[in-house]
């Protein structure tokens, strides 16, 4: 991959290059399973990379970019304001930064905890908007509480607190895959878990998961929302 001398144009006929590949893996992902290439969006992850790149992901084409840091997201998102994004929050969010994350978010993928609620639906009262929740459930069988998520069996306890918040709209789940272990049975979880909240909130039906390596084994077992970031745009740069 170029580093940032790289020209523009250099840099946009690479990005253009992984979305190419990327959008086929999905569409044939797709295809094995039987689902319409529209019912999965691509998230396409930009943490570690520069504002201009997430500037030339949106010329081409991109609609959805995901962060990780609020640090780094709230100004990109404020830079890019007007550029017709949607911004989704991925990483571990602290519930210092839940306001402050809901100012700019459209969707939080990482919700793991009640105490998280307040904070987010204060941010989005301040700007007088709704924030999409999802919340995060942790499907390793050792958890290791630098990844987040939730133990599956508070799923309902989170979404009821998303649900009564009066700016979130609670949306579905999302899940890392364990770093061990077929990722496809961890999906097939997934999945169970999405069809246990749907019988409760018949609108929180997303399902955010699968990453560059395991997007196929996600697209087969449901997954509506695809999180992307190395397969399209290269090695992440080293902590800014
Ligand atoms: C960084 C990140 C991704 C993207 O991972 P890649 O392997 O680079 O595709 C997806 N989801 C979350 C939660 C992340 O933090």
């Amino acid at each position: 991959m170029s580093g940032p001398t790289a020209s523009q144009g250099e840099r946009s006929r690479e990005l253009a290059a992984g979305l190419r590949a990327v959008r086929t893996r999905v569409d044939e992902a797709c295809a094995a399973a039987g689902r319409a290439p529209d019912a999965v969006t691509l998230v396409v992850v930009t943490k570690f990379f520069p504002t201009a790149d997430v500037a030339l992901l949106a010329g081409l084409g991109v609609t959805d970019v995901g962060e990780s840091r609020d640090q780094e997201a709230g100004p990109k998102a404020r830079d890019l304001a007007g550029a017709g994004l949607r911004w989704h929050f991925v990483g571990r969010l602290q519930r210092n930064k839940a306001r402050s994350v809901a100012r700019y978010a459209d969707v939080v993928h990482s919700v793991d905890r009640p105490e998280l609620v307040a904070g987010l639906d204060r941010g989005a009262h301040d700007e007088g908007r709704r924030v999409g929740v999802l919340v995060q459930v942790d499907l390793d069988p050792v958890p290791d509480p630098a990844r987040g998520g939730a133990d599956p069996r508070r799923l309902r306890e989170v979404a009821e607190a998303v649900a009564a918040a009066s700016a979130l709209d609670l949306r579905g789940v999302m899940a890392v895959a364990p770093r061990e272990g077929d990722p496809a049975e961890a999906f097939a979880r997934l999945a169970a878990l999405s069809h246990e909240l749907v019988a409760d909130h018949p609108d929180a039906t997303w399902v955010s998961a699968g990453m560059s390596g395991d997007l196929e084994q996600a697209v087969a077992a449901g997954a509506t929302h695809l999180r992307v970031g190395t397969a399209i745009m290269g090695q992440r740069p080293a902590l800014q």
